[in-house]
């Protein structure tokens, strides 16, 4: 049994980290006019059912999903008995404000007003004997302050206990430090920090100590993801474009193009989203994360698992982008940057860690 959480609310101050701001959608495709929970909410359910099954708990998958009714014994599982599913409401609210500063004035936006990263020095002739440019496009969300607020709505299922149960702070806070919030993260969105210190250690408080060894189910697993940084020397915005620029091309040597479209995204043709994420501050700062699952449903190319991402650090340590300053975290794998460690460790370094340090 996970050990829960003693409080019914919690509430924690964020601010954007990063130029391109974070991106919640809106009523109208390609704008943004508020910020919305329910992008938010989607983000923490996909890392809460990663945790759990990190954790060796199964949970429903898209394909699948669970029924509830307070006659049958039958229980739903673990994500659904938080997040809801047929006949159970979600245990919790989220809300997000924007905390008065940079109000609903300043929050109109649209993709690509960022503009776009040009790759000159890798433009081409192609078969019909046209100049292409290989171009990226940014995406400008909100920047500012964002306060999160939860609230317990019904007590827990099966335990009665009227408190949030730790795997919900404990997502929350891990997709904070090393993940992004929102979408448009490919765009290089998402990234945030605590506004407040105090935040930060109230909400490590209420996570998950224990990690628990048995195996993990199929499906996309905290055990798949993983996690980088360092600093980069090339310009900020054009590495932007740049890295993936190399990632999709270093691809081209021994994976399928299905595969290459299938990790890095696919905007023509099959729509596939993209597997990782990252951002380049302006002083050469980068954070990203990923993940790439080793079995299940969404488990696509899983015998290429280690050619794709042995590909991708190669990118990252090239001279011109992180180098040696790369730090790239993968539970139980030997490109650990830090040690090879099995999930439990794992899992118990990445809550103890200090990612965010530039
Ligand atoms: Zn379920």
């Amino acid at each position: 049994m996970e050990k829960a959480a003693k409080v019914a609310a919690l509430r924690v101050r964020l601010r954007t980290d990063s130029e391109y701001g974070i991106w919640t959608g809106g009523a109208t495709a390609g704008e943004m006019d508020d910020l919305k929970a329910t992008s938010l909410l989607g983000g923490l359910r996909f890392w809460t059912a990663a945790l759990l099954r990190a954790n060796g708990e199964k949970t429903c998958s898209n394909a699948h999903s669970c029924q509830y009714d307070p006659k049958q014994q039958d229980q739903p599982c673990a994500l659904c008995r938080i997040f809801g599913c047929t006949g159970l409401s979600r245990a919790f609210s989220l809300t997000v404000d924007s905390a008065g500063q940079n109000g609903a004035q300043t929050m109109s936006f649209s993709k690509g007003n960022k503009g776009k990263v040009e790759l000159l020095h890798h433009k081409y002739t192609d078969a019909k004997g046209k100049i292409r440019i290989p171009t990226y496009y940014l995406t400008q969300g909100y920047c500012g302050s964002l306060d999160l607020a939860l609230t317990l709505r019904r007590p827990q299922l099966g335990s009665g206990a009227y408190a949030i149960p730790a795997v919900i702070p404990t997502a929350l806070y891990l997709m904070i430090t090393y993940g992004t919030l929102g979408a448009y993260d490919q765009y290089g969105c998402g990234l945030v920090d605590f506004a407040a210190p105090e935040d930060k250690t109230s909400l490590r408080q209420l996570c998950q100590t224990q990690a628990k060894a048995n195996p993990a189910p199929e499906g996309t697993s905290l055990r798949d993801f993983f996690f980088f940084k360092g600093k980069i020397s090339y310009p900020h915005r054009l590495a932007m474009g740049e890295i993936r620029y190399r990632i999709r091309n270093a691809l081209r040597q021994g994976c399928s193009a299905e595969l290459r479209h299938w990790f890095c995204g696919n905007i023509k043709g099959k729509a596939y989203g993209t597997n990782y994420a990252f951002t380049v501050k302006p002083n050469g700062a980068l954070y990203g994360w990923g993940f790439y699952p080793r079995s299940g449903p969404a488990a696509i190319f899983p015998e290429n698992r280690d050619t794709v991402l042995n590909a991708m650090i190669d990118v990252l340590r090239q001279k011109d982008m992180a180098g040696q300053s790369l730090v790239w975290r993968e539970c139980n794998s030997p490109r650990d940057t830090q040690k090879k460690q099995p999930w439990p460790e794992f899992y118990t370094s990445l809550l103890q860690g200090d990612w965010r340090d530039a």
